[in-house]
Protein backbone atom coordinates (compact mmCIF):
# COMPACT_ATOMS: atom_id res chain seq x y z
CA UNK A 1 0.00 0.00 0.00
CA UNK A 2 1.46 3.52 -1.05
CA UNK A 3 1.68 6.06 1.39
CA UNK A 4 0.36 8.69 -1.19
CA UNK A 5 -2.56 9.63 -3.11
CA UNK A 6 -1.59 11.25 -6.41
CA UNK A 7 -4.52 13.97 -7.84
CA UNK A 8 -4.82 15.04 -11.64
CA UNK A 9 -6.03 18.44 -11.41
CA UNK A 10 -6.58 19.68 -15.37
CA UNK A 11 -7.80 23.12 -15.62
CA UNK A 12 -8.75 25.02 -18.09
CA UNK A 13 -5.69 27.08 -18.47
CA UNK A 14 -2.93 24.64 -16.75
CA UNK A 15 -2.21 21.26 -15.63
CA UNK A 16 -1.11 20.34 -11.70
CA UNK A 17 -0.29 17.13 -10.43
CA UNK A 18 -0.39 17.05 -6.38
CA UNK A 19 0.56 14.68 -3.96
CA UNK A 20 -1.53 13.85 -0.56
CA UNK A 21 -0.44 12.54 2.45
CA UNK A 22 -2.80 9.62 4.72
CA UNK A 23 -3.58 13.10 6.81
CA UNK A 24 -4.59 14.78 3.63
CA UNK A 25 -2.10 17.57 3.81
CA UNK A 26 0.00 18.60 0.59
CA UNK A 27 2.62 16.94 0.12
CA UNK A 28 3.97 18.49 -3.21
CA UNK A 29 2.93 20.23 -6.68
CA UNK A 30 3.83 20.51 -10.09
CA UNK A 31 1.95 22.74 -12.17
CA UNK A 32 2.43 23.41 -15.99
CA UNK A 33 0.41 25.77 -18.61
CA UNK A 34 -0.54 24.54 -21.75
CA UNK A 35 -1.36 27.14 -24.78
CA UNK A 36 -5.40 28.16 -25.60
CA UNK A 37 -5.63 28.63 -29.17
CA UNK A 38 -8.19 31.35 -30.46
CA UNK A 39 -9.01 30.60 -34.36
CA UNK A 40 -11.68 33.28 -34.27
CA UNK A 41 -13.47 35.65 -31.54
CA UNK A 42 -15.38 33.50 -29.65
CA UNK A 43 -13.75 29.92 -30.26
CA UNK A 44 -11.63 28.95 -28.18
CA UNK A 45 -9.76 25.98 -28.72
CA UNK A 46 -6.95 23.65 -27.31
CA UNK A 47 -4.87 20.78 -28.78
CA UNK A 48 -6.00 17.47 -27.02
CA UNK A 49 -1.92 16.64 -27.29
CA UNK A 50 -1.38 19.40 -25.12
CA UNK A 51 -3.49 18.49 -22.62
CA UNK A 52 -2.26 15.28 -22.02
CA UNK A 53 1.14 15.50 -22.10
CA UNK A 54 0.91 18.65 -19.44
CA UNK A 55 -0.98 16.43 -17.23
CA UNK A 56 1.42 13.78 -18.11
CA UNK A 57 4.34 16.12 -17.88
CA UNK A 58 3.45 17.34 -14.51
CA UNK A 59 2.82 13.65 -12.69
CA UNK A 60 6.39 12.74 -14.19
CA UNK A 61 8.15 16.07 -12.86
CA UNK A 62 6.02 15.44 -9.31
CA UNK A 63 7.82 11.96 -9.22
CA UNK A 64 11.03 12.94 -10.24
CA UNK A 65 10.93 15.89 -7.68
CA UNK A 66 10.32 13.78 -4.81
CA UNK A 67 11.98 10.45 -5.87
CA UNK A 68 9.52 8.51 -5.69
CA UNK A 69 8.89 4.99 -7.00
CA UNK A 70 5.46 3.76 -8.32
CA UNK A 71 4.34 1.85 -5.70
CA UNK A 72 4.67 4.79 -3.17
CA UNK A 73 1.10 5.86 -5.34
CA UNK A 74 -1.86 4.18 -4.08
CA UNK A 75 -3.83 6.00 -6.39
CA UNK A 76 -4.83 8.60 -8.87
CA UNK A 77 -7.74 11.04 -8.87
CA UNK A 78 -8.88 12.98 -11.77
CA UNK A 79 -10.46 16.21 -11.29
CA UNK A 80 -10.99 18.55 -14.96
CA UNK A 81 -12.51 21.34 -16.21
CA UNK A 82 -15.58 20.21 -17.55
CA UNK A 83 -17.89 20.20 -20.87
CA UNK A 84 -14.92 20.67 -23.11
CA UNK A 85 -15.59 18.52 -25.79
CA UNK A 86 -13.03 15.64 -27.43
CA UNK A 87 -13.26 13.32 -30.55
CA UNK A 88 -10.69 10.99 -31.03
CA UNK A 89 -10.27 7.53 -33.51
CA UNK A 90 -10.38 4.53 -31.14
CA UNK A 91 -7.95 2.63 -33.30
CA UNK A 92 -4.89 5.32 -33.44
CA UNK A 93 -5.55 7.59 -30.19
CA UNK A 94 -5.02 10.36 -32.81
CA UNK A 95 -7.98 13.45 -31.83
CA UNK A 96 -9.98 14.18 -35.00
CA UNK A 97 -10.04 18.19 -34.33
CA UNK A 98 -9.27 20.04 -31.43
CA UNK A 99 -10.64 20.45 -27.77
CA UNK A 100 -13.47 22.52 -27.90
CA UNK A 101 -13.01 24.48 -24.79
CA UNK A 102 -16.37 25.28 -22.41
CA UNK A 103 -15.98 29.13 -23.09
CA UNK A 104 -16.39 28.52 -26.78
CA UNK A 105 -19.27 30.47 -28.30
CA UNK A 106 -19.58 29.10 -31.31
CA UNK A 107 -22.58 26.81 -31.25
CA UNK A 108 -24.51 29.67 -29.79
CA UNK A 109 -26.82 30.11 -32.83
CA UNK A 110 -27.17 25.90 -32.94
CA UNK A 111 -28.56 26.71 -29.23
CA UNK A 112 -30.94 29.22 -30.41
CA UNK A 113 -32.48 26.62 -32.91
CA UNK A 114 -32.98 24.23 -30.12
CA UNK A 115 -34.82 26.78 -28.34
CA UNK A 116 -37.08 27.70 -31.40
CA UNK A 117 -37.62 23.93 -31.43
CA UNK A 118 -39.13 24.35 -28.08
CA UNK A 119 -36.91 21.98 -26.02
CA UNK A 120 -36.08 24.07 -23.16
CA UNK A 121 -38.20 22.33 -20.60
CA UNK A 122 -37.33 18.97 -22.44
CA UNK A 123 -33.80 19.49 -21.97
CA UNK A 124 -34.01 20.86 -18.51
CA UNK A 125 -36.44 18.19 -16.75
CA UNK A 126 -33.80 15.73 -18.41
CA UNK A 127 -30.41 17.07 -18.16
CA UNK A 128 -30.72 19.53 -15.49
CA UNK A 129 -29.34 21.97 -17.73
CA UNK A 130 -30.09 25.46 -19.44
CA UNK A 131 -29.57 25.02 -23.24
CA UNK A 132 -26.16 27.08 -23.51
CA UNK A 133 -22.92 26.35 -25.75
CA UNK A 134 -21.21 26.47 -22.58
CA UNK A 135 -22.43 22.23 -22.32
CA UNK A 136 -20.84 19.40 -24.51
CA UNK A 137 -23.93 18.41 -26.63
CA UNK A 138 -23.24 21.13 -29.38
CA UNK A 139 -19.56 21.13 -29.77
CA UNK A 140 -19.55 17.12 -30.39
CA UNK A 141 -22.57 17.75 -33.07
CA UNK A 142 -20.07 20.84 -34.52
CA UNK A 143 -17.24 18.36 -34.60
CA UNK A 144 -19.13 15.67 -36.33
CA UNK A 145 -21.35 18.43 -38.73
CA UNK A 146 -17.48 20.23 -39.47
CA UNK A 147 -14.84 17.20 -39.40
CA UNK A 148 -15.21 15.30 -43.44
CA UNK A 149 -16.72 12.09 -42.90
CA UNK A 150 -16.65 12.08 -39.24
CA UNK A 151 -20.25 11.45 -39.03
CA UNK A 152 -20.17 7.98 -41.07
CA UNK A 153 -17.11 6.92 -38.79
CA UNK A 154 -19.09 7.54 -35.14
CA UNK A 155 -21.75 5.65 -36.93
CA UNK A 156 -19.48 2.47 -37.54
CA UNK A 157 -17.94 2.35 -33.89
CA UNK A 158 -14.72 4.11 -34.82
CA UNK A 159 -14.19 7.36 -33.40
CA UNK A 160 -14.54 7.82 -29.18
CA UNK A 161 -16.11 11.35 -27.58
CA UNK A 162 -14.83 12.49 -24.03
CA UNK A 163 -14.40 14.98 -21.80
CA UNK A 164 -10.93 15.92 -21.23
CA UNK A 165 -11.30 13.18 -17.75
CA UNK A 166 -12.50 10.46 -20.30
CA UNK A 167 -9.34 11.57 -22.51
CA UNK A 168 -6.78 11.62 -19.85
CA UNK A 169 -8.19 8.09 -18.85
CA UNK A 170 -8.33 6.65 -22.07
CA UNK A 171 -4.45 7.46 -22.59
CA UNK A 172 -3.56 7.04 -19.05
CA UNK A 173 -4.92 3.21 -19.49
CA UNK A 174 -3.54 2.84 -23.06
CA UNK A 175 -6.90 2.46 -24.59
CA UNK A 176 -8.26 0.03 -22.37
CA UNK A 177 -10.97 2.31 -20.28
CA UNK A 178 -13.42 4.64 -22.36
CA UNK A 179 -15.37 6.02 -19.29
CA UNK A 180 -16.47 8.93 -17.80
CA UNK A 181 -17.92 9.75 -14.26
CA UNK A 182 -21.66 10.89 -13.38
CA UNK A 183 -20.21 14.54 -12.90
CA UNK A 184 -18.94 14.83 -15.99
CA UNK A 185 -21.79 13.25 -17.81
CA UNK A 186 -24.15 15.47 -16.48
CA UNK A 187 -22.89 18.51 -18.16
CA UNK A 188 -22.76 16.93 -21.40
CA UNK A 189 -26.69 17.88 -21.99
CA UNK A 190 -27.01 14.33 -23.44
CA UNK A 191 -27.10 12.58 -20.05
CA UNK A 192 -30.44 11.87 -18.70
CA UNK A 193 -29.69 12.28 -15.24
CA UNK A 194 -33.24 10.93 -13.24
CA UNK A 195 -32.32 7.49 -14.78
CA UNK A 196 -28.23 8.21 -14.93
CA UNK A 197 -27.88 6.99 -18.90
CA UNK A 198 -27.54 8.58 -21.88
CA UNK A 199 -30.96 9.80 -23.50
CA UNK A 200 -31.89 8.67 -26.75
CA UNK A 201 -34.19 11.00 -27.58
CA UNK A 202 -31.15 13.80 -27.16
CA UNK A 203 -28.50 11.47 -28.97
CA UNK A 204 -30.72 11.78 -31.64
CA UNK A 205 -31.68 15.45 -32.06
CA UNK A 206 -28.07 16.11 -31.91
CA UNK A 207 -26.87 13.06 -34.28
CA UNK A 208 -24.45 11.22 -32.25
CA UNK A 209 -24.37 7.73 -32.07
CA UNK A 210 -24.51 6.35 -28.34
CA UNK A 211 -21.28 4.04 -29.50
CA UNK A 212 -18.77 6.70 -29.54
CA UNK A 213 -19.34 7.94 -26.04
CA UNK A 214 -18.23 6.39 -22.73
CA UNK A 215 -19.85 4.36 -20.43
CA UNK A 216 -20.52 5.87 -17.03
CA UNK A 217 -19.38 4.83 -13.24
CA UNK A 218 -19.95 6.49 -10.27
CA UNK A 219 -17.25 9.26 -9.48
CA UNK A 220 -15.77 7.02 -6.60
CA UNK A 221 -14.78 3.79 -8.17
CA UNK A 222 -12.13 1.74 -9.75
CA UNK A 223 -11.89 3.03 -13.74
CA UNK A 224 -8.98 1.28 -14.33
CA UNK A 225 -5.00 1.03 -13.91
CA UNK A 226 -1.82 3.14 -15.42
CA UNK A 227 1.13 1.13 -16.06
CA UNK A 228 4.16 2.88 -14.38
CA UNK A 229 7.18 0.96 -14.05
CA UNK A 230 5.66 -2.51 -13.92
CA UNK A 231 3.53 -1.30 -11.42
CA UNK A 232 -0.04 -0.78 -11.71
CA UNK A 233 -1.88 2.31 -10.08
CA UNK A 234 -5.58 2.06 -9.78
CA UNK A 235 -7.45 5.50 -11.22
CA UNK A 236 -9.89 5.58 -8.91
CA UNK A 237 -11.29 8.67 -8.55
CA UNK A 238 -12.80 11.19 -11.13
CA UNK A 239 -15.15 14.12 -10.47
CA UNK A 240 -14.95 17.89 -12.57
CA UNK A 241 -14.17 20.67 -10.70
CA UNK A 242 -16.92 22.42 -9.07
CA UNK A 243 -18.22 18.77 -7.99
CA UNK A 244 -14.88 17.58 -6.67
CA UNK A 245 -14.26 20.93 -4.83
CA UNK A 246 -17.86 20.09 -3.25
CA UNK A 247 -16.52 16.73 -2.27
CA UNK A 248 -13.43 18.19 -0.70
CA UNK A 249 -14.88 20.68 0.89
CA UNK A 250 -16.71 17.17 2.68
CA UNK A 251 -19.96 18.73 1.61
CA UNK A 252 -22.12 15.16 1.34
CA UNK A 253 -25.28 15.90 2.42
CA UNK A 254 -28.20 17.97 1.88
CA UNK A 255 -27.60 21.47 2.43
CA UNK A 256 -23.93 21.58 2.59
CA UNK A 257 -22.64 24.11 0.23
CA UNK A 258 -19.37 25.63 -1.18
CA UNK A 259 -18.40 27.98 -3.05
CA UNK A 260 -15.50 29.24 -4.66
CA UNK A 261 -14.00 32.76 -5.32
CA UNK A 262 -12.11 32.62 -8.14
CA UNK A 263 -12.39 34.74 -11.51
CA UNK A 264 -16.27 33.81 -11.19
CA UNK A 265 -17.72 31.97 -8.62
CA UNK A 266 -19.52 28.66 -8.28
CA UNK A 267 -22.04 28.22 -5.69
CA UNK A 268 -23.00 24.30 -5.49
CA UNK A 269 -25.26 23.06 -2.51
CA UNK A 270 -25.70 19.64 -2.26
CA UNK A 271 -29.33 18.09 -2.39
CA UNK A 272 -28.81 14.28 -1.06
CA UNK A 273 -30.52 11.67 -3.75
CA UNK A 274 -33.10 14.31 -5.09
CA UNK A 275 -32.39 16.39 -8.12
CA UNK A 276 -34.19 19.98 -7.32
CA UNK A 277 -35.64 21.60 -10.15
CA UNK A 278 -34.83 25.34 -10.35
CA UNK A 279 -37.38 27.98 -11.75
CA UNK A 280 -34.79 30.78 -11.23
CA UNK A 281 -31.90 29.85 -13.65
CA UNK A 282 -29.95 27.44 -11.26
CA UNK A 283 -28.47 24.28 -13.01
CA UNK A 284 -29.22 20.88 -11.22
CA UNK A 285 -26.25 18.23 -11.69
CA UNK A 286 -24.88 15.06 -10.17
CA UNK A 287 -22.76 15.24 -6.97
CA UNK A 288 -19.84 12.41 -6.79
CA UNK A 289 -20.91 9.16 -5.28
CA UNK A 290 -19.48 6.00 -4.80
CA UNK A 291 -20.29 2.22 -5.77
CA UNK A 292 -23.40 0.84 -4.36
CA UNK A 293 -24.35 4.09 -3.15
CA UNK A 294 -27.52 6.02 -4.60
CA UNK A 295 -26.84 8.77 -7.30
CA UNK A 296 -26.14 12.18 -5.68
CA UNK A 297 -27.47 16.10 -7.01
CA UNK A 298 -26.70 19.54 -6.03
CA UNK A 299 -27.63 22.55 -7.21
CA UNK A 300 -25.18 25.04 -8.94
CA UNK A 301 -25.27 28.89 -9.22
CA UNK A 302 -22.40 31.38 -10.88
CA UNK A 303 -21.93 34.69 -10.10
CA UNK A 304 -20.19 35.92 -13.80
CA UNK A 305 -17.20 38.30 -12.25
CA UNK A 306 -16.42 37.45 -9.16
CA UNK A 307 -12.76 37.88 -8.60
CA UNK A 308 -12.56 39.62 -11.85
CA UNK A 309 -13.89 42.99 -10.76
CA UNK A 310 -10.91 43.14 -8.32
CA UNK A 311 -8.87 42.00 -11.57
CA UNK A 312 -10.49 45.15 -12.86
CA UNK A 313 -9.72 47.50 -10.17
CA UNK A 314 -5.95 46.22 -10.84
CA UNK A 315 -5.57 46.04 -14.51
CA UNK A 316 -8.51 48.39 -15.83
CA UNK A 317 -8.63 51.03 -12.71
CA UNK A 318 -4.94 51.10 -11.72
CA UNK A 319 -6.46 51.58 -8.32
CA UNK A 320 -4.34 48.46 -6.69
CA UNK A 321 -1.35 46.90 -7.63
CA UNK A 322 -2.10 43.34 -6.55
CA UNK A 323 -4.95 41.52 -5.96
CA UNK A 324 -4.03 41.16 -2.06
CA UNK A 325 -4.04 44.87 -1.85
CA UNK A 326 -7.85 45.06 -1.73
CA UNK A 327 -7.96 43.98 1.57
CA UNK A 328 -5.65 46.83 2.94
CA UNK A 329 -7.38 49.84 1.21
CA UNK A 330 -11.03 48.30 1.86
CA UNK A 331 -9.81 47.90 5.34
CA UNK A 332 -9.31 51.78 5.42
CA UNK A 333 -12.35 52.50 5.65
CA UNK A 334 -15.14 51.16 8.07
CA UNK A 335 -17.91 51.69 4.96
CA UNK A 336 -18.98 52.35 1.71
CA UNK A 337 -20.36 55.68 2.66
CA UNK A 338 -23.42 54.55 0.80
CA UNK A 339 -21.87 53.77 -2.55
CA UNK A 340 -22.58 50.50 -4.51
CA UNK A 341 -20.59 48.98 -7.18
CA UNK A 342 -22.85 46.38 -9.46
CA UNK A 343 -20.04 44.66 -11.98
CA UNK A 344 -22.41 43.54 -13.83
CA UNK A 345 -19.75 43.74 -17.12
CA UNK A 346 -21.52 41.10 -18.65
CA UNK A 347 -24.79 40.84 -18.12
CA UNK A 348 -26.44 39.52 -14.90
CA UNK A 349 -26.83 35.91 -14.28
CA UNK A 350 -28.87 33.83 -11.52
CA UNK A 351 -31.21 35.10 -9.93
CA UNK A 352 -31.31 38.15 -11.83
CA UNK A 353 -30.97 36.93 -16.05
CA UNK A 354 -30.49 40.42 -17.49
CA UNK A 355 -28.04 40.40 -20.46
CA UNK A 356 -28.44 43.64 -21.41
CA UNK A 357 -27.15 44.70 -17.41
CA UNK A 358 -23.85 47.04 -17.65
CA UNK A 359 -22.02 47.78 -14.68
CA UNK A 360 -23.20 50.38 -12.56
CA UNK A 361 -21.31 52.55 -9.31
CA UNK A 362 -24.16 54.43 -7.83
CA UNK A 363 -24.55 56.33 -4.36
CA UNK A 364 -21.08 58.27 -4.81
CA UNK A 365 -20.59 61.67 -2.77
CA UNK A 366 -17.25 63.84 -2.64
CA UNK A 367 -15.93 61.81 0.08
CA UNK A 368 -15.79 58.87 -2.27
CA UNK A 369 -12.53 57.11 -2.96
CA UNK A 370 -10.27 54.48 -3.69
CA UNK A 371 -10.92 53.22 -0.41
CA UNK A 372 -14.52 53.35 -0.84
CA UNK A 373 -14.42 51.86 -4.19
CA UNK A 374 -12.39 49.05 -3.44
CA UNK A 375 -14.50 48.81 -0.42
CA UNK A 376 -17.47 48.51 -2.58
CA UNK A 377 -16.27 46.16 -5.34
CA UNK A 378 -15.11 43.39 -2.37
CA UNK A 379 -19.24 43.86 -0.87
CA UNK A 380 -20.23 43.22 -4.60
CA UNK A 381 -19.00 39.77 -4.90
CA UNK A 382 -20.28 39.10 -0.92
CA UNK A 383 -23.79 40.67 -2.36
CA UNK A 384 -24.05 38.51 -5.61
CA UNK A 385 -23.39 35.37 -3.31
CA UNK A 386 -25.87 36.18 -1.00
CA UNK A 387 -28.14 36.63 -3.53
CA UNK A 388 -27.67 32.87 -4.80
CA UNK A 389 -27.51 31.33 -1.37
CA UNK A 390 -31.16 33.46 -1.23
CA UNK A 391 -32.19 32.14 -4.07
CA UNK A 392 -31.39 28.27 -3.36
CA UNK A 393 -32.82 28.99 0.27
CA UNK A 394 -36.23 29.38 -1.76
CA UNK A 395 -36.06 27.28 -4.04
CA UNK A 396 -35.21 24.11 -1.99
CA UNK A 397 -36.57 25.57 1.50
CA UNK A 398 -33.23 24.14 2.85
CA UNK A 399 -31.59 26.70 4.78
CA UNK A 400 -27.53 27.48 4.58
CA UNK A 401 -26.27 27.87 7.73
CA UNK A 402 -22.15 27.00 7.14
CA UNK A 403 -20.68 28.33 3.41
CA UNK A 404 -17.47 26.39 2.95
CA UNK A 405 -15.68 28.25 0.92
CA UNK A 406 -12.15 28.13 -1.52
CA UNK A 407 -10.53 29.70 -4.66
CA UNK A 408 -8.66 32.40 -5.11
CA UNK A 409 -10.10 35.46 -3.38
CA UNK A 410 -11.50 33.41 -0.51
CA UNK A 411 -7.73 34.24 1.05
CA UNK A 412 -9.41 37.62 1.45
CA UNK A 413 -10.16 37.79 5.46
CA UNK A 414 -12.42 40.68 5.21
CA UNK A 415 -14.54 39.53 1.90
CA UNK A 416 -14.85 36.27 4.16
CA UNK A 417 -16.13 38.68 6.94
CA UNK A 418 -18.84 40.79 4.34
CA UNK A 419 -20.09 37.60 3.77
CA UNK A 420 -20.37 36.03 7.19
CA UNK A 421 -22.41 39.40 7.56
CA UNK A 422 -24.58 39.73 4.60
CA UNK A 423 -25.56 36.19 4.70
CA UNK A 424 -25.86 35.98 8.07
CA UNK A 425 -24.16 32.72 8.31
CA UNK A 426 -20.98 30.78 9.31
CA UNK A 427 -18.46 31.00 6.64
CA UNK A 428 -15.56 27.93 6.81
CA UNK A 429 -11.78 28.85 5.18
CA UNK A 430 -10.19 24.97 5.25
CA UNK A 431 -6.90 24.71 6.13
CA UNK A 432 -6.12 22.99 2.77
CA UNK A 433 -7.74 25.56 -0.04
CA UNK A 434 -6.78 23.29 -3.24
CA UNK A 435 -10.14 21.69 -2.63
CA UNK A 436 -10.37 20.53 -6.19
CA UNK A 437 -7.44 18.16 -6.13
CA UNK A 438 -8.48 16.99 -2.44
CA UNK A 439 -11.58 15.87 -3.78
CA UNK A 440 -10.47 13.91 -6.59
CA UNK A 441 -7.84 12.60 -3.97
CA UNK A 442 -10.46 11.58 -1.65
CA UNK A 443 -12.82 9.98 -3.81
CA UNK A 444 -9.63 7.68 -5.20
CA UNK A 445 -8.60 7.08 -1.69
CA UNK A 446 -12.29 6.03 -0.41
CA UNK A 447 -12.64 3.56 -3.69
CA UNK A 448 -9.17 1.82 -2.54
CA UNK A 449 -9.46 1.81 1.09
CA UNK A 450 -6.60 4.12 1.45
CA UNK A 451 -9.15 6.12 3.33
CA UNK A 452 -12.46 5.59 5.15
CA UNK A 453 -15.09 8.60 5.26
CA UNK A 454 -14.32 8.33 9.32
CA UNK A 455 -10.83 9.59 8.49
CA UNK A 456 -12.52 12.13 6.04
CA UNK A 457 -13.84 13.85 8.91
CA UNK A 458 -10.92 13.89 11.10
CA UNK A 459 -9.54 16.50 8.35
CA UNK A 460 -11.60 19.09 9.45
CA UNK A 461 -9.85 20.25 12.05
CA UNK A 462 -7.94 23.45 11.27
CA UNK A 463 -10.58 25.24 9.35
CA UNK A 464 -11.13 28.48 9.98
CA UNK A 465 -13.99 30.12 10.89
CA UNK A 466 -15.54 34.03 10.17
CA UNK A 467 -19.00 34.61 11.95
CA UNK A 468 -21.65 37.21 11.36
CA UNK A 469 -21.04 39.99 13.36
CA UNK A 470 -23.37 42.94 11.76
CA UNK A 471 -26.48 43.53 13.81
CA UNK A 472 -29.96 42.67 11.84
CA UNK A 473 -30.41 46.37 10.87
CA UNK A 474 -27.04 46.89 9.56
CA UNK A 475 -28.02 43.83 7.70
CA UNK A 476 -31.14 44.77 6.58
CA UNK A 477 -29.98 48.60 5.51
CA UNK A 478 -26.82 46.89 3.33
CA UNK A 479 -28.74 44.18 1.59
CA UNK A 480 -31.75 46.96 0.95
CA UNK A 481 -28.94 49.17 -0.54
CA UNK A 482 -27.97 45.98 -2.83
CA UNK A 483 -31.34 45.99 -4.25
CA UNK A 484 -31.90 49.55 -4.97
CA UNK A 485 -28.48 49.68 -6.63
CA UNK A 486 -29.83 46.68 -9.10
CA UNK A 487 -32.74 48.63 -9.45
CA UNK A 488 -30.51 51.36 -10.57
CA UNK A 489 -28.67 48.46 -13.51
CA UNK A 490 -32.41 47.15 -14.56
CA UNK A 491 -33.50 50.76 -15.09
CA UNK A 492 -30.28 51.56 -17.36
CA UNK A 493 -30.96 48.11 -19.22
CA UNK A 494 -34.71 48.46 -19.47
CA UNK A 495 -33.98 52.08 -21.30
CA UNK A 496 -31.22 49.86 -23.44
CA UNK A 497 -34.45 48.22 -24.95
CA UNK A 498 -36.76 50.78 -25.18
CA UNK A 499 -34.29 52.73 -27.35
P1 LIG B 1 -9.35 31.05 -11.39
O1 LIG B 1 -9.19 29.63 -10.96
O2 LIG B 1 -10.73 31.42 -11.82
O3 LIG B 1 -8.29 31.51 -12.35
P2 LIG B 1 -8.31 31.73 -8.74
O4 LIG B 1 -8.99 30.80 -7.82
O5 LIG B 1 -6.87 31.54 -9.06
O6 LIG B 1 -9.15 31.93 -10.09
O7 LIG B 1 -8.52 33.20 -8.14
C1 LIG B 1 -8.06 34.33 -8.83
C2 LIG B 1 -9.06 35.46 -8.70
O8 LIG B 1 -9.18 35.85 -7.32
C3 LIG B 1 -8.64 36.68 -9.46
O9 LIG B 1 -9.78 37.20 -10.12
C4 LIG B 1 -8.15 37.68 -8.40
O10 LIG B 1 -8.50 38.99 -8.75
C5 LIG B 1 -8.88 37.23 -7.17
N1 LIG B 1 -8.07 37.35 -5.95
C6 LIG B 1 -6.93 36.70 -5.66
N2 LIG B 1 -6.47 37.04 -4.43
C7 LIG B 1 -7.36 37.93 -3.92
C8 LIG B 1 -7.47 38.65 -2.69
N3 LIG B 1 -6.56 38.51 -1.71
N4 LIG B 1 -8.54 39.46 -2.53
C9 LIG B 1 -9.48 39.58 -3.50
N5 LIG B 1 -9.41 38.94 -4.67
C10 LIG B 1 -8.38 38.13 -4.89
Amino acid sequence: MGNYILALDEGTTSARAILFDKAGGIVDMVQREFPQIYPQPGWVEQDPMDIYASQYGVMMELIAKRSLSPDDIHAIGITNQRETAIVWDRATGVPIYNAIVWQCRRTALMCEEIKAEGLTDTIRAKTGLLIDAYFSATKLAWILDHVEGARERALRGELCFGTVDTWLLWRLTDGAVHATDMTNASRTMLYDINKCDWDDALLSRFGIPRAMLPHVEPSSHIFGYHTLGGVRIPISGIAGDQQAALFGQRCTRPGESKNTYGTGCFLLMHTGDTPRCSEGGLLTTMAASADGEAPQYALEGSVFVGGAVIQWLRDGLGLIRDAEDSEYFASKTPDTGGAYLVPAFTGLGAPHWDMYARGTLVGMTRATGRNQIVRAALESIAYQTNDILDLMHRETGIPITTLNVDGGASANNLLMQMQADFSALTVRRPAVRESTALGAAYLAGLSTGFWTKDDLAAHAGDDQLFTPAMCEDARRTALDGWARALRAVRAWSEAEHES
